[in-house]
């Protein structure tokens, strides 16, 4: 099978999807994680993503595309693969359908995560992440036993460059502009299940579980 997760910025859809990856034995594959892994290497990738992620505007099509299709090829894709943050335009959406369809293969279900603004917001403030293992904490929903220290490897916890009030401001306008349109193509296409992103991780994990179950094909 092959999953997209849906949602705006602070959704929880790589919370989500990490959940999933254990649950599922899918692999998890993030653009925004792969991007900001090209700029900590200092590739030619991650010097040209970099001013896209620091004013939270999307990384031409072209670039994303490319990227993203060369890591679903890898052989550990085999078993299907969780897109997070992927596609996020109708063109990224059309291109991943042809690449799919290239192998008789095809997206089976698009969760889309519901969560209010104010959450959304305090999600990506308040988010902080492991330099070293890329675990994510919160300071208001799930903190760290000791602050900026990693519960799991003890890693430093760093805060992202685009989670901050004035971008998150921006990538949600973004995400309406240009991500939310692939909610009607996704709809009409009769794959889309549409999760509440509030409440307890394992409860929200428990729903996506539950709609994935429902789209498995027979
Ligand atoms: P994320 O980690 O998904 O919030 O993505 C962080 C940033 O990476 C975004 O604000 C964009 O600058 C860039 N990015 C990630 N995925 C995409 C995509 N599918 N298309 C364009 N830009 C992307």
């Amino acid at each position: 099978m092959n999953i997209i997760l849906l949602g705006s910025p602070g959704a929880g859809k790589g919370t989500q999807a990490t959940e999933l990856e254990a649950a599922t034995g899918m692999k998890h594959i993030a653009s925004g994680d792969m991007f900001r892994a090209a700029v900590r290497e200092g590739t030619p990738l991650g010097k040209l993503a970099q001013s896209y992620l620091d004013k939270g505007e999307l990384v031409p099509d072209d670039v994303v595309i490319g990227m993203v299709l060369e890591r679903v090829r890898q052989p550990d894709c085999e078993n299907g693969v969780i897109f997070d943050g992927f596609p996020r335009t109708p063109q990224q959406a059309e291109a991943l359908q042809a690449a799919l369809a290239e192998h008789n293969d095809a997206i089976n279900a698009v969760l889309l995560l519901h969560v209010d603004k104010d959450v959304l917001i305090q999600r990506v403030i308040g988010r902080w992440t492991c330099r070293k293992c890329q675990a994510v904490y919160n300071t208001y929903f799930r903190a760290p036993k000791v602050e900026g220290v990693c519960d799991l490897c003890e890693g430093d916890l760093y805060q992202r460059s685009d989670d901050n009030l004035e971008t998150i401001n921006h990538r949600l306008d973004v995400y309406e502009a240009q991500t939310s349109p692939l909610i009607a193509h996704y709809r009409t296409q009769g794959i889309l299940h549409e999760i509440n992103g509030l409440g307890d991780i394992d409860d929200i994990t428990a729903r996506m579980v539950q709609a994935i179950e429902s789209a498995k094909p027979c």
